[in-house]
């Protein structure tokens, strides 16, 4: 049988992504905010409801950039059940994680948590939306305020994620999210910062553009992380899908829902009432289930399944940080990383593939 990965991206007709970028054989407009850049910031400002969006090559160097540009300094306290990106970008611009542990309801920072790691040398929160669940902003909100903290969330998994008709875009100072080809929403590779905060749309151009200004002036140090043309245009060809893929990825959800809820030592997330959901993720954790984790893995694996560890090992457990870092214990964020599997997820799974890796689970 052909084999079924965690995830596959999702691809729109091929005709209407060779029709989008046919103009560019005469316009030779490849890169530098281009129309088709232009375009997919409008249209994407308007589809997660935020006030700006400012696009980039890819999610990890948007939040690098986003670091920078809100001049943080000393520590940023963070959660280390997220993808390697959350604390490398901390780390890559020469702060400090503090790791505080997640709830054990949806995996996202426990805010009981974070008001007993800030010090003097704290300067932002920087929470993650994991599998698209939404963290308790009001709470992390109170909190900053308090303490005069910066919050940026990695909102990589969030992609049109609402609360209450709010897009999530709009919490904390900058929220980033991933155009992966993985994700929900993609530009094969790219990622977008949202804020409210009009200055900081040509701080981060230029921070994406080598520090510069116009042509010759150089201001500020910067890199180079422009999205190109053809990436846009991948995303504007998406968008206009993106709708009917959530609404495909709905049933896929629901299929596995209807298999493995109430199944004692199995736990599956939990969709809150006043949230619109993006169903990036089907993440289960066994505990006390008749078999580990690490056994349903290999299961799967031996029928070409290949569900992932999402996530596992923790960040504060990466060997880089070992020698460098004070690393603080998180027992839940611990112990959901040793009993999470994230099973395969997305549009165009078939609902029989469904059945058939709940019926492997389950026998
Ligand atoms: C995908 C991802 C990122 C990084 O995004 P890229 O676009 O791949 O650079 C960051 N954080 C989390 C939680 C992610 O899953």
């Amino acid at each position: 049988m052909k084999p079924i990965q965690v995830v596959q991206p999702s691809m729109p007709p091929y005709e209407e992504f060779c029709e989008e970028i046919k103009d560019m054989w005469e316009t030779r407009w490849l890169t530098h905010t281009g129309p088709k850049h232009q375009k997919l910031e409008k249209e994407l400002s308007d589809y997660l409801r935020v006030k700006h969006i400012s696009l980039f090559a890819n999610g990890h160097l948007a939040l690098e950039l986003a670091l920078n540009a809100l001049k943080l300094s000393g520590e940023v306290i963070t959660t280390p059940f997220t993808f390697a990106s959350t604390t490398q970008a901390i780390v890559r611009n020469g702060l400090t994680p503090i790791f505080c542990d997640i709830n054990k309801d949806d995996y996202t920072i426990d805010v009981h948590k974070i008001e007993s790691l800030i010090t003097e040398k704290t300067s932002a929160i920087l929470p993650v939306h994991v599998y698209g669940s939404v963290c308790d902003y009001k709470a992390i909100e109170a909190i900053a305020k308090k303490y005069n903290l910066r919050v940026i969330y990695d909102a990589a998994h969030a992609f049109g994620v609402e609360v209450d008709g709010i897009g999530v875009g709009n919490f904390g100072d900058i929220s980033m999210f991933s155009f992966h080809s993985t994700k929900v929403f993609h530009t094969f590779e790219g990622g977008g910062l949202t804020f409210a905060n009009d200055t900081l749309y040509s701080l981060l151009a230029k921070l994406r553009q080598f520090g510069m200004e116009g042509k010759e002036r150089v201001p500020i140090v910067g890199t180079n992380a422009k999205m190109t043309e053809a990436h846009a245009a991948m995303g504007l060809c998406n968008l206009k899908h993106i709708d009917e893929e959530i609404i495909k990825r709905k049933k896929v959800f629901e299929r596995y829902l209807r298999n493995l809820q109430g199944i004692k030592g199995i736990k599956t997330i939990h969709l809150k009432k006043n949230i619109k959901h993006n169903y990036a993720y089907f993440p289960v954790v066994f505990d006390g289930y008749m078999y580990s984790r690490d056994e349903i893995a290999d299961r799967l694996a031996k029928e070409n399944i290949f569900a992932r560890k999402y996530f596992y090992p923790l960040t504060s457990a990466f060997e880089a940080y070992q020698d460098r870092f004070a690393i603080q214990e998180t027992p839940v964020a611990k112990q959901i990383s040793e009993s999470v599997l994230t099973l395969p997820m997305y549009a165009d799974l078939p609902l029989e593939d469904v059945d058939r890796i709940c019926k492997i689970i389950l026998n």
